[in-house]
């Protein structure tokens, strides 16, 4: 079975920067509710179409020197960054899992989580595209792989919303304003899916310490942070659910 291992994860890192130059044109054209499929993509500066041959993840960026080979418009880091993105999660998910179906499954969740949390640090909001599949996906892996725990993660997928659902609830009633997101509800739901109900309090544990170092470094980057500040909480609460998914929640001792 070695052979198929390796089949496995080779295809995922092959197709991985092509993944992730989609996942680029979902975090820029979902927010303006613009199409995402059958949409030829355009520079955006000179409205040019681009060819096949601009389009070849990190290699036509570097060819073209970053610019728009049309009107010589520096493209900025964001394609070639979410390619090699996209790429360092299919090569963590081989590094991390043994086998290809769990490979497979990983990467799907792990570039799911990667255009979830661009799309939420950029426009303070999550997909339901990108994370409601999540959740079946995730009782239906788990329930396949072991027949006997499936109920654990639809429990998981409950729970995770209900809790957030809840403190998304109080805090608005108490506060008069939005402190967490329903997105935030839905992706501990997926999070829960995933890890089972007994891997959400390190989600929710990891995800409020991530957020938490997040807020300290734009605030010493110089960035005003305050107290009513609208942070995301997605990129924090999304690696949480990675890192919980691949090496498991803590346990105490
Ligand atoms: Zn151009």
């Amino acid at each position: 079975m070695i052979g198929h291992y390796w089949i496995g994860w080779i295809w995922a890192i092959v197709a991985a920067p092509f993944i992730g130059s989609f996942i680029g044109v979902l975090v820029q054209r979902l927010p303006a509710g613009m199409p995402v499929m059958f949409a030829r993509s355009a520079c955006p500066h000179c409205d040019r179409q681009l060819s096949p041959t601009d389009l070849v993840p990190v290699a036509s960026w570097l060819a073209s020197g970053g610019r728009c080979r049309y009107c010589a418009t520096p493209l900025g880091l964001f394609y070639p960054g979410i390619e090699v993105a996209a790429l360092g999660v299919a090569v963590w998910a081989a590094v991390a899992l043994p086998d290809p179906v769990l490979i497979w499954a990983g990467c799907m969740l792990g570039w799911s989580l990667l255009g979830g949390a661009m799309v939420d640090s950029r426009h303070l909001m999550l997909p339901d595209i990108l994370v409601l599949p999540l959740i079946p996906a995730g009782i239906l892996l788990h329930g396949w792989l072991a027949t006997d725990v499936w109920i654990d993660h639809l429990a998981g997928a409950l729970i995770g919303f209900a809790l957030f659902a809840v403190i998304s609830l109080v805090y608005r009633r108490l506060r008069g304003r939005e402190g967490l997101g329903l997105g935030d509800a839905k992706l501990l739901a997926a999070a829960g899916a995933w890890v089972g109900w007994v891997g959400l309090p390190s989600v929710v544990l990891f995800g409020a310490v991530f957020g938490l170092a997040m807020a300290l470094v734009m605030r010493l980057t110089g960035r005003d942070v305050g107290r009513v500040t609208e942070l995301p909480f997605g990129p924090a609460l999304a690696l949480a659910f990675w890192l919980v998914w691949l090496y498991g929640p803590l346990v105490p001792a």
